[in-house]
């Protein structure tokens, strides 16, 4: 329990649940710690927001949307709170970087550039949301029909611990700009950035009732946010078994969601590849953020002809990795928390028993402190097709690498999978990589690259078990509007 670690001196308090542009207490009375996943420590406390939270603030966010100042803004104006907070983000940059990288555990470069692209989401959204518009359908003589693309109202959205300020960029950007009203249930493993940026949308200008955080655990907050009748839609990123609750609860109440549910990824390397420019984006595709991102590169499907060339030189970079504390410069930092590291392990573990042979270990950076939640990096291979670590989601550094004979091999093996997010296809043979990018079954193709600038301009999400609906890009404002239809007759 999270509780037994030890506690810094002089704590920060919790801050409550922003709800209506303050922070209230938690109807609970209950926080809870926040650890430290480098480090092993309890370094601040959150309030522990229940029920009665998520109604206050379902119920601010719906004033907002109906008779607030929120609900009369024009998209202009809209879109220049989000410049304005896009700014703020910058402003504090520094500051939110420290908080993300303690948070989380993750390098403090990694944390910078999480940053950097929190702010770009809200510039993204707010350039976006005048830009944005319906159309006038032609029909019989004598009318005159427009579709018009509206706010769906009040919107919930549930994010996970990877990447808690870009998550927040991500999902609340798009459904600010279409003029929803939100309320944000962020993770109880990693959330003070979320809750500063909520401070930050306040001072943006943004009206009372706009942008609601209400932290808590899942099943007691997250759960009450998804069950609410109060709410138009809801927006998820986790795991499938939490997504299967949240699509649930949606169609209890009859309404829409957007699920992001992770993946297995894979890296394919033809036998053309150019190694050179593959190789260490093969490597930093699973190594970032300690291999918990759902777009981790977690499988390399190597051509049998350049097996065992192309893993030499992956296993030479694994065996120089060092996992470490955000401010020493390591290549990758902790598993978030003390139960996702034993998940990993478990997986590493189970493999190894299964005779799954190691092709490489990385270590740990020597000032990696024994409290913290660290899991070297591991590329196994050849991975047997039927063995857990060629299918199931790790959500940690373990790269299963698995040989494959020609590109109708290539294809079935990246298909073989109940995910469906992300794949990158290495090959100098552009009518090779377009027959591969139109038949993987995923929502984004890469070709020669992976998971570029961070993508906030393209449109993300999976297909199968990686859930359904799109963020990021422009396409993630169909998501959080509505397609209104108005038919009039005239003269
Ligand atoms: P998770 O339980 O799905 O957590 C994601 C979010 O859902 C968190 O905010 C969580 O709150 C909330 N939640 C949990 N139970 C809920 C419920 N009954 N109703 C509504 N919301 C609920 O994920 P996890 O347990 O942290 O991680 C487990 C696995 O999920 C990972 O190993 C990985 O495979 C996958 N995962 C995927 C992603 C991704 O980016 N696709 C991100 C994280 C995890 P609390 O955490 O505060 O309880
Ligand atoms: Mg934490």
């Amino acid at each position: 329990m999270a509780e037994n670690y030890p506690r810094e001196a002089g704590l920060q308090p919790a801050k409550g649940c922003f709800i209506n542009n303050r922070w209230e207490p938690s109807a609970s009375g209950r926080s809870l710690p926040v650890v430290a996943p480098a480090e092993g420590v309890i370094f601040a406390e959150i309030a522990a927001g229940n029920a009665s939270d998520i109604d206050r603030a379902v119920t601010a966010a719906r004033a907002a949307f109906e008779t607030g100042t929120w609900g009369r803004l024009t998209a202009t104006e809209r879109g220049r709170l989000l410049m304005r907070l896009a700014q703020l983000v910058l402003d504090n940059a520094e500051e939110l970087a420290a908080i993300e990288a303690r948070d989380c555990g993750k390098p403090i470069r990694a944390a910078r550039a999480d940053i950097q692209a929190t702010a770009r989401y809200f510039e993204f959204y707010g350039g976006a949301a005048d830009k944005f518009h319906g159309e006038q359908i032609p029909f019989m003589n004598g009318y005159y029909v427009t579709g018009e693309r509206e706010p769906l109202g009040v919107t919930g959205h549930v994010i996970p611990w990877n990447y808690p300020a870009q998550m927040t960029g991500r999902t609340l950007g798009p459904a600010l700009a279409m003029g929803n009203a939100t309320v944000l249930k962020p993770a109880e493993d990693a959330c003070l950035t979320v809750l500063r940026i909520a401070e930050l949308a306040a001072e943006a200008g943004f009206p009372e009732g706009s942008v609601n955080v209400v932290p808590g655990l899942g099943h007691e907050a997250g759960a009450a946010l998804a069950e609410h009748r109060g709410i138009d839609f809801i927006s998820f990123t986790g795991s499938p078994q939490v997504g299967t609750l949240i699509q649930t609860a949606a169609a209890k109440n009859h309404i829409g969601c957007v699920l992001e549910l992770g993946g297995k990824s894979p890296q394919i390397l033809f036998e053309d590849a150019d190694l050179d420019a593959a190789v260490p984006v093969v490597v930093a595709a699973i190594v970032q953020n300690a291999g918990q991102t759902c777009s981790a590169g977690a499988r390399v499907l190597v051509q049998r002809s350049i097996w065992e060339k192309a893993i030499a030189r992956i296993a030479e970079r694994f065996n120089a990795l060092r996992a470490g504390l955000p401010n020493d410069d390591p290549d990758l930092g902790p598993i978030i928390s003390a139960k996702q590291k034993e998940r990993v392990e478990g997986f590493i573990a189970r493999a190894k028993e299964q005779g799954v042979p190691v092709i490489a270990e990385g270590g740990l950076h020597p000032k990696a402190p024994a409290g913290g939640f660290y899991v070297p990096p591991v590329i196994f291979g050849p991975v047997p097709r039927d063995n857990a670590l060629a299918f199931d989601e790790v959500f940690g550094p373990v790269l299963a690498a698995i040989p494959f004979e020609d590109e109708a091999d290539a294809l079935a093996l990246a298909n073989s999978t109940d995910y469906g997010l992300v794949a990158g296809v290495w090959t100098r043979d552009t009518s090779r990589a377009i027959r591969m990018a139109r038949r993987l079954r995923v929502g984004q193709v890469y070709v020669n690259a992976y998971g570029a600038g961070g993508g906030i301009e393209l449109p993300f999400g999976g297909v199968k078990k990686s859930g359904h609906g799109r963020e990021k890009g422009m396409e993630a404002l169909y998501e959080f509007s509505a397609l209104k239809t108005i038919v009039i007759k005239h003269d």
